[in-house]
């Protein structure tokens, strides 16, 4: 066995396969922080699947997910910790975590929610300079759904097509950030 199969973030987190080539490339240098890379370019935002930005933050769809539909928030600014960042910023996250919900249960009927932050590499922290908030869909018996679309539907083919039903499904509940995103 791969040890880096043995980390972690492999370990504590839902049966997610696809993942491996993710937590495989944790153990090499990235070609610097792909949110700070995500930030830096919004004529890639499709490219990136960068569903919208706020003032000090940007909202982001995983492209290794633990279940379709795995998004991330994340400050413009590059810390480690919660701390680091300003008192505004750390409200202003919520805002847009609460329309990923929303738009999370309008366009995907998700039943309930995983929102966290993992803080540190021992916590499973993928991307542990850059702080970001998970939100995970969940559904009643959802291990079914990740098995038919998570692999095969959702990760490899259709992260494009679900960005712009994502994007769709905020401007259907008039959200502010998605209605004035590309
Ligand atoms: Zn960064």
């Amino acid at each position: 066995m791969d040890p880096r199969d043995d980390s972690p973030e492999f370990k504590t987190n839902l049966h997610a396969p696809w993942r491996i080539p993710y937590i495989r490339s944790l153990a090499g240098e990235q070609d610097g922080c792909f949110l700070c890379n995500a930030l830096a370019d919004p004529d890639a935002d499709e490219e990136n699947l960068v569903l919208w930005r706020t003032r000090r933050c940007l909202v982001i769809m995983n492209r290794f997910p633990y279940t379709g539909g795995h998004l991330l928030t994340a400050p413009i600014d590059h810390v480690a910790s919660l701390d680091e960042l300003t008192s505004e910023t750390r409200l202003e996250i919520m805002d847009p975590t609460n329309d990923c919900l929303k738009i999370l249960a309008l366009a995907l009927r998700a039943e309930g929610f995983n929102v966290g932050i993992n803080i540190g590499r021992c916590a499973g922290a993928g991307l542990p300079d850059h702080i970001h908030l998970h939100i995970v869909p969940r559904w009643g018996g959802d291990s079914n759904f990740m098995a038919v679309l998570g692999d095969i539907r959702m990760v490899h083919q259709a992260m494009t097509e679900l960005r712009a039903e994502l994007l769709t499904a905020g401007e259907e509940l008039k959200l502010p950030g998605p209605c004035h995103a590309g």
